[in-house]
């Protein structure tokens, strides 16, 4: 059975660009909204300076000879500026891709030389990394932009770098002044091709393989973006709450969730948010303090943290009104222990199910409804989803039983960028995305997670690709033949590798330790074999050589 969201509306035609800020011209206000947690006094953006940034950064990469659907690759923390750089390229006809500043060189080089970035705009504390990318990816020095923590921005004091490879000019080098910056008018699109243009690369390995860059379009992204606001629109006092909303963003921008919630739906509805540069779990407590924050995006493990962790209770929380989590599962009781924290009750955590193929978010706890179990919610208006058993997707699963979820609508990804293989794998042709993930629904119509039937490992909110971790494991001169799995550990989900050795005699505790420490100095940190590193005779496979993973885990689950 299909299951269709109860709400269908037609999607808002214009570009991501115009859904943020109207156009070019409209009078925007003059409030600060982007604002940095560490000098929030000094430090922060109007709206109307969010779209300024972005028509000067727009205008400056077409003076530098940039090309539409050129790529523009920003490798960085969360900066005040990081908004005005996804949109400001968007604006200029280009493609945004944004990789996890904890990449190692190898794995940004992979994303630099699969995204075909043009340009690559790079923290400045990421240098060494970036440089050493951008030379295996054949990138020269005029095509690097050192990007500062936005303090240099604002203090005007950007300047050149020095470095091994000659001068680096900073970002600001391809802003022009803003005269050119008022006078540059976005292109605007209507029709329904001119709005299925990419604008974004958003890295997933979605159900198989190495990370892959999805093909965001505008239509995608106001789709999603306008779904997500509407689900909270529903609330009975919107118009009142939105009027007192205060985000506090430290989920990191390259990622698809913190990217469509603050760098789009936020400013949409024009509510402030108050950045951090990285998590910390101290200072987000501080921050919510200081700011008096009502909205929380978390990840699993800081719902855990804030459940758990006796410094929550020091701090004065009662400004929060939601809190929401998604990017990994989440049992109800630790939400009910993070719900003591506001004793009368009021708060409520409610869960969200997204993935990158999806833009950002599928189904979503209606703010109507109280969330008494681990659902993620219902699906987002525009969508329809089944369940299916097998993988042609002929077979549904009657309602309340497992199966894979299949989801359908305006938000879902236009395909893989440069693979076509891999999207028609994922993507049917008449617009059903795979999933992977396992899912039921309930009478109300309600989702339910409760496992993921292809690779990824998800540590920490981070995806994780065993085909990745595998292909590094078999330039190991012991390493004969390697799987890897994901092991729940204390409710943590970590990667865990299943090694051949090349002879039984170095099947030791100590050759363990060498491969996971010499895994450890070529992957970022998420990646590491934190699960252990366990040997065996041979590696499951079927006739076709493709690994048995299940085997793997059905071992796990007899230990
Ligand atoms: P990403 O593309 O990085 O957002 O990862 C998407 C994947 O994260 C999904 O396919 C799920 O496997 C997992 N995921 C996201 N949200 C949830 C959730 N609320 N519960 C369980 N798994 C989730």
């Amino acid at each position: 059975m299909v299951l269709k969201s109860r709400w269908c509306y037609p999607t808002p035609q214009v570009s991501l660009p115009s859904y943020i800020f109207e156009s070019p011209t409209t009078p925007l206000p003059t409030t600060p909204i982007l604002i940095s947690v560490r000098n929030p006094e000094k430090h922060h953006l109007s709206l109307s300076e969010y779209r300024l940034y972005a028509q000067r950064l727009a205008s400056g990469l077409l003076r530098s000879g940039f090309q539409p659907g050129d790529r523009v690759l920003l490798f960085s923390g969360n900066t005040l500026f990081f908004p005005s750089v996804v949109i400001g390229v968007i604006m200029a006809g280009g493609i945004f891709t944004g990789a996890n500043p904890t990449y190692v060189s190898r794995e940004l080089a992979y994303q630099l030389k699969d995204s075909g970035a043009r340009y690559l705009v790079c923290a400045e504390g990421s240098l060494e990394t970036g440089l050493a990318a951008a030379k295996e990816a054949g990138l020269g020095s005029d095509q690097i932009f050192v990007f500062d923590d936005g303090v240099a921005t604002f203090e005007g004091t950007t300047t050149e770098k020095d470095t091994p490879v000659g001068k680096l000019r900073p970002w600001t080098w391809l802003l022009d002044s803003k005269e050119k910056g008022r006078a540059f008018h976005w292109e605007d699109l209507r029709t329904d091709e001119e709005l299925d243009r990419v604008i974004a690369l958003n890295y997933s390995s979605g159900t198989t393989g190495v990370a892959k860059g999805v093909m965001i379009t505008h239509k995608n992204y106001v789709a999603n973006c306008s779904q997500q606001i509407f689900i909270g629109s529903l609330s009975p006092d919107y118009a009142e709450q939105v009027k007192r909303q205060r985000h506090l963003c430290f989920l990191p921008m390259y990622h698809a969730m913190a990217q469509a919630i603050f760098c789009v739906n936020s400013m949409k509805q024009r509510i402030p948010v108050y950045m951090m540069p990285k998590f910390d779990f101290l200072e987000m407590l501080q921050c919510i303090q200081k700011f008096r924050i009502t909205d929380l995006t978390l990840v699993p493990p800081v719902v855990v943290a804030m459940a758990k962790h006796p410094a929550s209770r020091k701090f004065d929380l009662s400004s929060v009104e939601r809190v929401g989590s998604g990017a990994a599962p989440l049992g109800r009781e630790v939400c009910v222990e993070l719900e003591k924290l506001w004793p009368d009750g009021r708060v409520n955590v409610k869960q969200g199910w997204g993935m990158t193929e999806l833009t950002c978010a599928a189904t979503i706890f209606p703010p109507t409804a109280l969330s008494l179990s681990f659902s993620v919610g219902e699906l987002v208006p525009n969508c329809e989803a089944k369940i299916v058993l097998d993988d042609e997707g002929k077979l549904e699963a009657p309602q309340g039983e497992r199966g894979e979820i299949w989801v359908k609508g305006p938000n879902v990804m236009k395909g893989y960028w440069n693979k076509p293989q891999a999207t028609r794998e994922t993507r049917t042709e008449d617009g059903w995305l795979k999933t992977g993930d396992v899912a039921y629904v309930d009478k109300e119509n309600n989702f339910f997670i409760v496992d993921r039937k292809k690779e990824l490992i998800k540590v920490k909110g981070l995806q994780v690709a065993p085909a990745e971790l595998e292909a590094l494991l078999l330039d190991h001169s012991d390493v004969q033949d390697a799987a890897v799995i994901g092991v729940t550990i204390n409710g943590e989900e970590l990667p865990r590798a299943y090694i051949v050795p090349q002879s039984p005699a170095k099947a030791t505790p100590e050759a363990a330790e060498h491969i996971k420490n010499w895994l450890a100095a070529r992957v970022s940190k998420a990646k590491r074999l934190e699960g252990g590193v366990y040997f065996i005779d041979a590696i499951p496979k079927n006739p076709s050589g493709k690994i048995l993973r299940k085997i793997l885990r059905e071992k796990v689950a007899l230990e």
